[in-house]
C-alpha cells in the first residue's frame, strides 16, 4: 500500500458584511471538517462550535465511513440536546462537511450544503449533493444548477445537524487519486464564486495554503455576503515541498488556534491580512452594501428636498405681510406674523410716535391683537388713523382771512379764534420698505 503523504490549507473569514463568523473548521491529524452554524442569538457559532468539538473528542475512533457517520451521529445528538435545553439555542443546527483521507480510501460524509469537491487534472467535480431547497428542484428539472446558485432560497437546507434528534447523513468511500486536490467548502464559498472559477483558482496555486487563501479572498472580492470557510487537501505519494501544511504536522481547531479573524473586525472596503486568514486585498465593496448605499442616498436626498421645500414655503409665509403691534412701550410696525412661524420671527419694519400711553385702553387692546395687513401702506394709514385720533391735527385747509371792500360795510372776519399753524405736530413717520 502506498503511503499518502496528505498536506492542507485552511481559511475561515467571516466576510465582508456580516460581523460574526458561525462557521467553523477541524483538521485533526487527517479528519478535515468544515461547519456552517445557523440559529439566531449567536447560536449559530455554538452548533457549529459544537459539531467541530465532538468530532475532534471522537476523532480517534473515526477510522472509515461508518465510523465518520457515527461521530456526525454524535455531534447531531450533543448540538440537539443543547437545543433542548436553552431556549434561546432552540432550532440551532450546522450544516456540516467531512473528509477523512486514509492510506487506502477518501471517506467524506455530509449533511446540508457544505460541500466537498474533488479537482484531478484541472477538472472540478463535486462529491456531495446538497440537501438543500434549490437541490431538489435541480432534480426535479424544474431549475438548471446555475438558476439554483442564484435562487432567492438556496439557503434553504433541507438537512442539518442539530435540528431533530435523528438526522440523515449522506457517506461515501471514494478510491484515493494521487496528485488529487480536495476542497470542503461551506456555502458562503459557492454563493459567490462559480465551480469554473474555483477551478481556475485551484489550477492557478500550487500549494494547499495558497488556493485556500485565494479561494476565500475570493469570495470576499465579490460580495463576502456570507461567512466562508475553505479547506483545500492535496494527496500525493510523496511530500510536498513548499506545503501549507502537513495533517501529520498540524492539527488545529479554528476556534482555538486558525482562527484569528473571529477576534479581528475587519472593515468593508479595508484589506488586511491576519497571520493565517487573508482578507481580499482588492478590497471591493459588497453588492449588498452598494445597493443599500445607493437606497440610502437617494432616500436622504428626496427626504432633504421635501424639508428645503417645506422650509421655503413655511419662510415665505412666515416673511409675508405685516402687523401693528408693541415694542415694549412702543407702537411699531412689523414685518411676518404675529408670533412668528417657525423660526422666522418678525422684524420691526417701522417705527411709530405712538407710545402705548398715549392710545386708550381701547386702542391698546386693538394693537395688543396684532391687527395685519397685506402691505406696508396699509398698516401704515392704520397707524396715521390711531395717531389723527390721539393728537388730532388741524386741518391744514385752515380759512384765510378774507377781506372784502365795500363802500359803506366793511365785513372784517379774522381766524383769530383759530390755533395758531405752528402747533401742527410735525409727526415723522418712518418710510416703509415697498421692497420684500
Ligand atoms: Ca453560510
Amino acid at each position: 500500500m502506498t503511503s499518502l503523504f496528505v498536506s492542507h490549507g485552511a481559511q475561515t473569514h467571516s466576510g465582508q458584511v456580516r460581523n460574526n463568523n458561525e462557521d467553523a473548521f477541524l483538521v485533526q491529524d487527517r479528519l478535515f471538517v468544515v461547519a456552517d452554524g445557523m440559529g439566531g442569538h449567536s447560536a449559530g457559532e455554538v452548533a457549529s462550535g459544537l459539531a467541530v468539538s465532538s468530532l475532534r473528542d471522537g476523532a480517534t475512533a473515526i477510522t472509515d465511513e461508518a465510523s465518520l457517520a457515527a461521530a456526525l451521529h454524535t455531534a447531531n445528538e450533543v448540538i440537539h440536546t443543547e437545543s433542548m435545553m436553552n431556549h434561546v439555542r432552540h432550532g440551532m443546527g450546522t450544516t456540516i462537511a467531512a473528509l477523512l483521507a486514509n492510506d487506502d480510501a477518501i471517506v467524506v460524509a455530509h449533511v446540508g450544503d457544505a460541500r466537498v469537491y474533488r479537482w484531478v487534472d484541472g477538472t472540478l467535480s463535486r462529491v456531495t449533493k446538497d440537501h438543500s431547497y434549490v437541490q431538489e428542484l435541480v432534480d426535479e428539472g424544474i431549475i438548471t444548477l446555475e438558476e439554483a446558485r442564484v435562487h432567492p432560497r438556496r439557503n434553504i437546507v433541507t438537512r442539518a445537524l442539530g435540528i431533530d434528534a435523528e438526522v440523515d447523513i449522506s457517506t461515501a468511500t471514494l478510491p484515493v487519486t494521487i496528485g488529487g486536490r480536495y476542497v470542503l467548502c461551506s456555502d458562503g464559498l459557492v454563493d459567490e464564486v462559480t465551480d469554473s472559477e474555483i477551478s481556475a483558482i485551484l489550477g492557478r496555486h500550487e500549494t494547499a495554503n495558497a488556493a485556500a487563501e485565494a479561494l476565500v479572498a475570493a469570495a470576499n472580492a465579490a460580495g463576502g455576503r456570507d461567512n466562508v470557510t475553505v479547506i483545500v487537501i492535496d494527496v500525493s505519494d510523496k511530500p510536498t515541498a513548499g506545503a501549507g501544511g502537513s495533517s501529520d504536522e498540524r492539527s488545529a481547531q479554528r476556534s482555538e488556534e486558525e482562527e484569528p479573524s473571529e477576534s479581528v473586525p475587519v472593515l468593508v472596503g479595508a484589506s488586511a491580512t491576519t497571520t493565517d486568514n487573508v482578507v481580499a486585498t482588492t478590497a471591493v465593496l459588497p453588492k449588498a452594501k452598494v445597493g443599500l448605499s445607493l437606497g440610502f442616498i437617494l432616500f436622504w436626498t428626496a427626504l432633504v428636498a421635501i424639508v428645503l421645500s417645506v422650509l421655503i414655503v413655511f419662510a415665505a409665509y412666515g416673511r409675508t405681510g405685516y402687523f401693528v403691534g408693541f415694542e415694549g412701550s412702543d407702537v411699531v410696525i412689523y414685518k411676518g406674523r404675529p408670533g412668528g412661524v417657525l423660526w422666522f420671527d418678525p422684524t420691526v419694519e417701522a417705527r411709530t410716535p405712538l407710545k402705548e400711553r398715549d392710545l386708550t385702553e381701547e386702542m391698546a387692546q386693538e394693537i395688543l391683537g396684532n391687527p395685519t395687513f397685506g402691505d406696508a401702506a396699509s398698516a401704515q394709514r392704520y397707524v396715521n388713523g390711531i395717531r389723527d385720533k390721539v393728537q388730532p391735527i388741524p386741518t391744514t385747509t385752515l380759512p384765510l382771512p378774507v377781506t372784502t371792500t365795500s363802500s359803506s360795510t366793511t365785513t372784517s372776519t379774522t381766524s383769530s379764534t383759530l390755533p395758531a399753524t405752528t402747533t401742527i405736530p410735525t409727526t415723522s413717520v418712518a418710510p416703509t420698505t415697498t421692497g420684500q
